[in-house]
Formats: structure tokens, C-alpha cells, sequence
């Protein structure tokens, strides 16, 4: 599918003011656009309105302003690995086609701490710089499990712990007995470096029951990062969309992370995950087109002002969606991943074995005429 996209990359900001300023939707979304124009917060309504254009190439000039005033026409990626500890799981989100319940564990993997090394090992002389960890619950990868993986780990090798989401976190608290702050104290001191995104789904509790009942709340999840930001380390956020949530529980979720940034400045990116629907227990509600992609990134970057870095997960995406993403907002594409990672390609991605060079990955930057800069997990670049 092609859309058409407008070839402003290389337009100074007041010729990208002309240019939003001169479209005929101007006059009738005047107050909002001049809201963004003057970078002014915009509102929850004002959000609501934006996700109700039909014009994408009017979102996509003025998503592509918010970004371009945040970070030029930069785009970051890094070289990174995922693992996935185990697919079993105690809980049993509808929407999840990867996890397996603890008694259909045959269907489903466990790795030891000894499996994990022995992945990571596989890429001893690659220039990686993160590895990113998170999957199922179970009670055998409880704390003691974790503080070993990251010791064994951090001596093998001096790379970024990237781990554990808060739905993890809480887990592992509850069964050590431990409060969050003394088990994040814990899995710092084991290596545990930053936190990834994952296990917020949507906030609103009505639908996040529906789809996520069971495991960490809203508030939990949002404690926890809070916790992990007063630490002075970074977490990123995640959006599950396009499943039974309405444009209005997604301005509920973001406008509950524009909060807790606003008190921690703690998130480095924010990370749309489109819901897929293959081999899950919602596998009769639709997926999104990706003009609904691309229209959630939009009002993501318009929304968010307060995140530096919008991230098109490309696993998951497809990596010419995510490329168009970057005409949306999106200044990141994570990595190269090159792994077993299996989250998508279990839900019905098109990336069924996600793995990308830094070659390819530059090149679809360099195609949408963007600058290709590889950096660290926070986002420091990376002069090779
Ligand atoms: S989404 Fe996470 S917590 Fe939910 S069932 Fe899947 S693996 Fe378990």
C-alpha cells in the first residue's frame, strides 16, 4: 500500500509553518495547529480531534514538525538482542499468542540461566550493546533467578541490561516478599540497567480487565516506573492498539504517561504496539489498517510533548510501515534484534523471523531521507 507522503525533509521550520499554515484543513483545526505550531501543550480534546482527520498527509506535516523541532531528521536504531527467558506464563491475557499456560508447558520453552548465557554467547564478537529481556511469569524465574542472570551476565561481558517489565516486577516482589523499591534496589545492583516498555496494554481499567485481567493494575505499572525513574534510571512506554479500545481510552493512556513524565522525566520513548490477532483469544476482533497506524503515531507525537523519542517497533510494524511511521512522528526503529524473539511472530506479524543488518536498517532510513545515527540504549551515539 502507498500513501502519499510529503517530501518535507529537507524544508527549513518556517517553510514547514507555510506549508501547515497554507492546507486547507488549517482554518478548521486553526486553534489546535496553532497550539503546535507555538509548541503549546495540546489538549486531551484537541488529541481526540486530531485521531478524527482523515487527512493523513495533514498529520503527517504537522507530526513531522513536532519531530523535526525535537530531533532534526535523526533517526536512531542500535544493535540489540532479545531473549526470551520462557513463553509459559501464570496469566492469560486474551490478546498474548505467545505465552502458554503453566500446564501446557510442552508446548512452551524455559530457559535456564546457563541457555541464556549460552544465546548471548553467540554474539560475543558482535558489536551489540544491548541485550533486552522479558517474557512469561512463572515462579522457578523468580528474584533469585534474576539477580543471577544479570551477575552472570555483567561478567561476561560489559553490554546494557535492558529487562523485566513492571508486569515481571510485581510478580517477582510479591513472591520475595519484597516492596518494588527494595526488589528494583536488588536487580540494580545485579546489573539491571533500564526497563523496557511492555505490560501496560491500555490503562483504562474496564478494557484493561478485559484483555490483561489478572496481571499488574494500571496504577502498579505506573508505580513501579515512577519508583525506577526516582532511581535516576530510564524506562520506555508502551500502548497496546487497535483491539476494543476506543480513541478515547488511548488519550487516557497517553495522557497518564504525559503525567509521569512531567513528574520523573524518566521515559526515553514512547512505543505504539498494534495489536495482532492471529493464535490469540481475540482472534475474531480485527486488526487495524495501517492508516490507523500511522493516524496513533501522529497523535502520539502531537500528544506526547513531553517524549523525546516516538518508536516504530518494526518486528512488529513491518519494517516499510515502520519506515512510513518515520514520516509520522516516529524518530526510532529500535534494532537490529537479530534473535529467537517470537512475541510477534506468533501474533501474525509479517516479521516472522525478525531480524535486520545495520545495513538494511540504514537503508530504510536513508530511503525515507532521514539521518541513520546508531546509539546506546540512552540514546548516546555511536562512533564506530
Ligand atoms: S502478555 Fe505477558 S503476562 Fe500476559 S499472558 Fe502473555 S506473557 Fe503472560
Amino acid at each position: 500500500m502507498s500513501l502519499i507522503i510529503p517530501n518535507n525533509v529537507h524544508q527549513s521550520i518556517s517553510e514547514r509553518q507555510e506549508l501547515i499554515i497554507n492546507h486547507p484543513l488549517y482554518s478548521q483545526y486553526q486553534s489546535i495547529v496553532d497550539k503546535i505550531l507555538n509548541q503549546q501543550r495540546i489538549s486531551d480534546a484537541d488529541a481526540l480531534a486530531l485521531y478524527h482527520i482523515h487527512d493523513l498527509s495533514y498529520l503527517s506535516l504537522l507530526a513531522d514538525y513536532a519531530n523535526y523541532l525535537k530531533n532534526q531528521n535523526k533517526v536512531y536504531y542500535n544493535r540489540n538482542i532479545h531473549i526470551e527467558p520462557t513463553n509459559i506464563c501464570v496469566y492469560s491475557c486474551a490478546f498474548c499468542s505467545y505465552s502458554r499456560l503453566i500446564k501446557q508447558k510442552e508446548e512452551g520453552w524455559q530457559y535456564t540461566i546457563e541457555d541464556i548465557l549460552n544465546i548471548l554467547k553467540k554474539y560475543d564478537h558482535q558489536p551489540i550493546t544491548e541485550v533486552h529481556i522479558t517474557g512469561g511469569v512463572i515462579p522457578q524465574q523468580d528474584l533469585n533467578f534474576y539477580i543471577e542472570l544479570f551477575k552472570q551476565i555483567k561478567k561476561h561481558r560489559d553490554i546494557h541490561i535492558k529487562a523485566l517489565t513492571p508486569v515481571e516486577i510485581h510478580y517477582i516482589s510479591k513472591k520475595a516478599k519484597l516492596s518494588y523499591a527494595e526488589t528494583l534496589e536488588k536487580l540494580m545492583e545485579a546489573g539491571l540497567d533500564s526497563m523496557p516498555g511492555g505490560g501496560a496494554e491500555i490503562f483504562n481499567k474496564e478494557i484493561r480487565d478485559k484483555i490483561a485481567g489478572g496481571k499488574c493494575t494500571t496504577e502498579q505499572w505506573l508505580e513501579i516506573h515512577r519508583i525506577w525513574h526516582h532511581k535516576g534510571k530510564r524506562s520506555n512506554a508502551t500502548m497496546l492498539y487497535g483491539h476494543i479500545e476506543t480513541y478515547e481510552h488511548r488519550v487516557e493512556h497517553m495522557r497518564l504517561l504525559r503525567e509521569l513524565q512531567d513528574e520523573t522525566a524518566g521515559f526515553q520513548a514512547f512505543i505504539p504496539l498494534k495489536f495482532r490477532n492471529k493464535n490469540n483469544q481475540m482472534s475474531n476482533v480485527p486488526e487495524v489498517s495501517i492508516v490507523e497506524d500511522m493516524k496513533n503515531y501522529a497523535v502520539a507525537r502531537l500528544y506526547l510533548d513531553n517524549f523525546q523519542h516516538l518508536k516504530a517497533y518494526w518486528a512488529m510494524l513491518g519494517r516499510h510501515n515502520a519506515q512510513m511511521a518515520l514520516h509520522f512522528g516516529a524518530n526510532d526503529l529500535d534494532g537490529t534484534i537479530d534473535d529467537t524473539t517470537k512475541i510477534y511472530s506468533m501474533a501474525g506479524s509479517e516479521e516472522q523471523h525478525p531480524s535486520m543488518t545495520t545495513e538494511e536498517i540504514e537503508q530504510l532510513i536513508l530511503q525515507s531521507k532521514k539521518i541513520p545515527i546508531e546509539r546506546d540504549t540512552l540514546y548516546n551515539p555511536i562512533k564506530r
